[in-house]
């Protein structure tokens, strides 16, 4: 006898952010469509986490099956180095005509993770080319979250994931995150003094030593718990690394392709990052790929006659031609299905939804932005590991829907398609949650 999937899974299969030891048997999704994942056990589950980020059309959407189905016949992969083909081509040129103004170049890689890697080792060689070799220092924000790669756990190490790794990782330094919510209280003062933080880093140390690059997630951190900020801050950022004469970084590898309501948070804000990394629904949540997309003026400083000036990075799977047809096949959904126009209603919807939410007991805060809802609950034991979260799921499961809460933060990122009925469902489970 074949032995099941749930057997072979438990037998031969390691799951990430899982003890394996305690965790209830994973779902077993046999299929996709629209906002609704189906369960081997003949369930049908609304995914409110757009599968981890990425899925922003829906799943198995026709449109971008259909154009990795004909890219598939026609050529699957080739090398990068050397060689090019047209929708890596054309998927560059799209995401330049799409990327604030300024931003002229794209290099391909295959995950968020390796997008932000890419971006620091970016940074730090550019100021290597231009004759300043030691400008090298590294500004991230508390609770930030770039990836698990090493480079990325430095960025990240705020976070208090990766102390075990702690003697691996490469000094950062560390500011607060002017965390906001719908009410702003006290946040002109908390983006104040995360500025006065940066300037007093800015200001210690030897005056060679400068900060190479700000690190951040524009708008909203999310793996940290859908925590936003200001555009407003983003805007005096920007101002303060001209100022200290630093590369801005903006990880919009969440917050891109209309999560945030506009194409990408740095348009939301209406602030140009001197790199942006891109990856999670650049090709709608169909194949792995990522993008750091750079100005000119950074482009240009890796020019030169030989192969030390240039930029010695790649990966085998560099700017795969399945990934960057769905790409581009996503992109044309955004014209073909009024995607940003959805993205507007559903954060409307959301705003209604929160006025009579602020003011329960067990609320803490309410934030909203684009595509995003989150609520954070008053509770004892906080942050990541809290118990609230596996209480949430098993609720929302029992009505149908999929959740993944943030330590004590619910929060809703649904594909842009969903219904208006599965959204008044969600909120109708939630009210349950909070009534006990
Ligand atoms: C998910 C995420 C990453 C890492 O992307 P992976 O594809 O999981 O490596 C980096 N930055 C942000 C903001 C993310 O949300």
């Amino acid at each position: 006898m074949t032995a099941s999937i749930a057997e072979l899974d438990a037998r031969f299969v390691w799951h990430p952010f899982t003890q394996q030891q305690t965790a209830p048997a994973p779902l077993e999704i046999v299929r996709g469509e629209r906002e609704w994942l189906y369960t081997a056990d003949g369930r049908a589950l609304v995914d409110l986490t757009a599968s981890w980020w990425v899925n922003i059309h829906g799943h198995a959407h026709p449109h971008i099956a259909a154009a990795i189905s004909r890219q598939a016949s026609e050529l699957e992969h080739v090398l990068f180095a050397g060689c090019t083909h047209g929708p890596a081509a054309r998927l560059a040129g799209q995401l330049v005509a799409r990327a604030p103004a300024g931003l002229a170049r794209v290099f391909y890689s295959d995950n968020g993770s390796t997008s932000v890697e890419v971006a620091i080792k970016m940074a730090l060689q550019y100021w290597q080319s231009c004759g300043m070799a030691r400008r090298g220092r590294l500004i991230a924000f508390e609770g930030g979250y770039h990836g698990d790669t090493v480079g990325c756990m430095s960025v990240g190490a705020a976070s208090g994931f990766y102390d075990r790794f702690r003697k691996i990782l490469f000094p950062v330094d560390f500011v607060p995150f002017p965390e906001t919510d719908l009410t702003g209280v006290g946040v002109v003062e908390r983006e104040a003094a995360s500025l006065a933080a940066i300037r007093a880093l800015a200001a210690a140390g030897p005056a060679d030593e400068a900060i190479a690059a700000i690190l951040i997630e524009p708008l909203v951190q999310g793996a940290a718990g859908m925590r936003m900020c200001r555009p407003e801050f983003l805007r005096a950022l920007r101002g303060l690394a001209d100022e200290l004469g630093c590369l801005l970084i903006f990880d919009e590898v969440m917050t891109g392709f209309g999560r945030t309501g506009q194409f990408l948070a740095a348009q939301r804000a209406c602030v140009r990052p001197d790199l942006l990394c891109l990856s999670k629904g650049i090709t709608g949540g169909f194949m792995p790929l990522a993008a750091t997309v750079v100005s000119g003026q950074i482009y240009e400083a890796f020019l030169g006659t030989g192969l030390d000036a240039a930029f010695l990075h790649g990966h085998s799977y560099t700017a795969n031609p399945l990934a960057c047809a769905a790409a581009l096949a996503s992109l044309e959904l955004f014209e073909l299905e009024g995607t940003l126009q959805r993205v507007a209603e559903l954060e409307a919807y959301y705003l209604a939804q929160a006025a009579g939410l602020g003011g329960c007991e067990n609320v803490k805060s309410v934030r909203v932005l684009g595509g995003i809802f989150a609520l954070e609950f008053c509770a004892a034991d906080g942050g990541y590991r809290s118990q609230l979260g596996g209480w949430l799921r098993e609720r929302f499961l029992a009505a149908g829907l999929l959740v993944r809460p943030l330590g004590n933060t619910l929060y809703f990122m649904p594909p842009f398609c969903i219904s208006r009925a599965n959204l008044d469902r969600a909120f109708e489970t939630l009210q349950g949650c909070l009534a006990g």
